[in-house]
């Protein structure tokens, strides 16, 4: 006697038919800096239900601890580079470290968790039919010859170098993407992000403004890496977030640039913090790493196009909110 399989469910709401929310989302990342704004703004819709896949590698629970118990949240301690088979409608996948100093800690580590977790959520999204966006970033323009940077752009990237594990490994989960999307049909979004700041980055990561924070903060001096002159573009968090729900809902599959095109060197960087945060701290100029861009700042004129989004938040508005959060978290009172 032979057993028939069931038919297959009906879609786009198949899962979400069995419960009460209307759309069950994977956040992988979701532990992490930009994933847990993300989570918080999921939840606010009452119709969606919200998994986080995360190894806690750079994120950490007290990120979601406000979700913990929440019926239409769950949180799943998870690998990407190992198969993940969840019953989701859209993934939001963002699992990877994001600041130099991590993703360098184990390059080998960084580059599976691009290539390999990136391949398995795209496996997942093709068995489920899920919608799946990628936050890719502005490193696969590499050292732009180009500036500002448009989507167009190829980039200019050193394939074998110390920061290579973390940028080529993204320049292969956007092409991965790209072939499941022909191949299999898959419903694909790609963000290149840019550099994001605000509440909840790590303290001790490494990261300009974070490091430079954290320094004003403690009284210590701001550590410029030499020149000086090299510009980032810095997107508040919520900011970034809100560009990355749009690229979900919307229709274009991207790639599109999601930062503030306001640039800065990290010497205007340094006096802006210090001027704002603790204007007694010097400021010394410290040897830089391999490779460092010299100059990045996003055109953005596609995603006011196509998203109808703009970043609302300036950098000398979104620095002292950062502050607050950094100042509690050290256990430094007000002056
Ligand atoms: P983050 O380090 O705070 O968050 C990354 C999260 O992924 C962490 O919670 C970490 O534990 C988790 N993670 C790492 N490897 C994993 C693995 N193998 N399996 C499961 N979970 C894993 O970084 P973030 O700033 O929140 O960055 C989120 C995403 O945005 C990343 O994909 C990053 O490349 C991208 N991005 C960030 C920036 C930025 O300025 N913050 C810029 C460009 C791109
Ligand atoms: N995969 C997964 N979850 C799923 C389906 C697939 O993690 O629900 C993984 C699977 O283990 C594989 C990868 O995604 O390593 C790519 O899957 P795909 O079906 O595209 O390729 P294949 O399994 O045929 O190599
Ligand atoms: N940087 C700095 N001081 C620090 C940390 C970083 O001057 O304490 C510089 C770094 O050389 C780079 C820029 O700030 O030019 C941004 O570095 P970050 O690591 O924040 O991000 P990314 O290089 O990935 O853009």
């Amino acid at each position: 006697q032979t057993t028939s399989k069931p038919p297959p469910l009906p879609s786009p709401l198949r899962f979400s038919k069995f419960f009460q929310a209307n759309m069950r989302i994977l956040v992988t990342g979701g532990a992490g800096f930009i994933g847990s704004h993300l989570v918080d703004k999921l939840m606010q819709n009452e119709k969606n239900e919200v998994i986080v896949v995360d190894n806690f590698f750079t994120g950490s629970k007290d990120n979601l601890r406000k979700w913990i118990d929440h019926p239409r949240f769950e949180l799943i301690r998870h690998d990407v580079t190992q198969p993940l088979f969840v019953e989701v409608d859209q993934i939001y996948h963002l699992a990877c470290p994001a600041s130099p100093i991590f993703y360098k800690y184990n390059p080998v580590k960084t580059i599976k968790t691009n290539v390999i977790g990136t391949l398995n959520m795209l496996g997942l999204a093709k068995r489920v039919g899920a919608r799946i966006l990628l936050t890719s970033t502005s490193e696969v323009y590499g050292d732009p010859l180009i500036h500002p940077q448009p989507e167009t752009y190829w980039g200019n990237v050193n394939p074998i170098g110390v920061r290579s594990c973390y940028d080529e490994g993204k320049r292969v989960a956007e092409t991965l993407m790209f072939d499941y999307h022909r191949q299999h049909g898959i419903e694909i979004r790609i963000a290149r992000i840019f550099n994001t700041y605000g509440p909840r980055m790590n303290i001790d990561d490494g990261r300009v403004v974070s490091n430079f924070i954290a320094q004003a903060l403690r009284g210590e001096p701001l550590t410029v890496q030499k020149p000086g002159s090299q510009t980032r573009s810095f997107c508040y968090v919520a900011d970034m977030v809100d560009g990355l729900t749009r690229l979900m809902e919307g229709k274009s599959t991207g790639p599109i640039n999601i930062g503030n095109p306001g640039e800065f060197t990290m010497l205007e960087l340094a006096e802006t913090v210090k001027e704002l945060i603790n204007p007694k701290v010097e400021i010394n100029m410290v040897e830089n790493t391999p490779d460092d861009p010299r100059q990045r700042k996003p055109d953005i004129t596609k995603a006011k196009e196509l998203l109808n989004w703009a970043p609302q938040v300036t950098l000398r508005d979104g620095l002292p909110l950062m502050m607050e959060d950094f100042r509690l978290r050290l256990g430094i009172s007000k002056q």
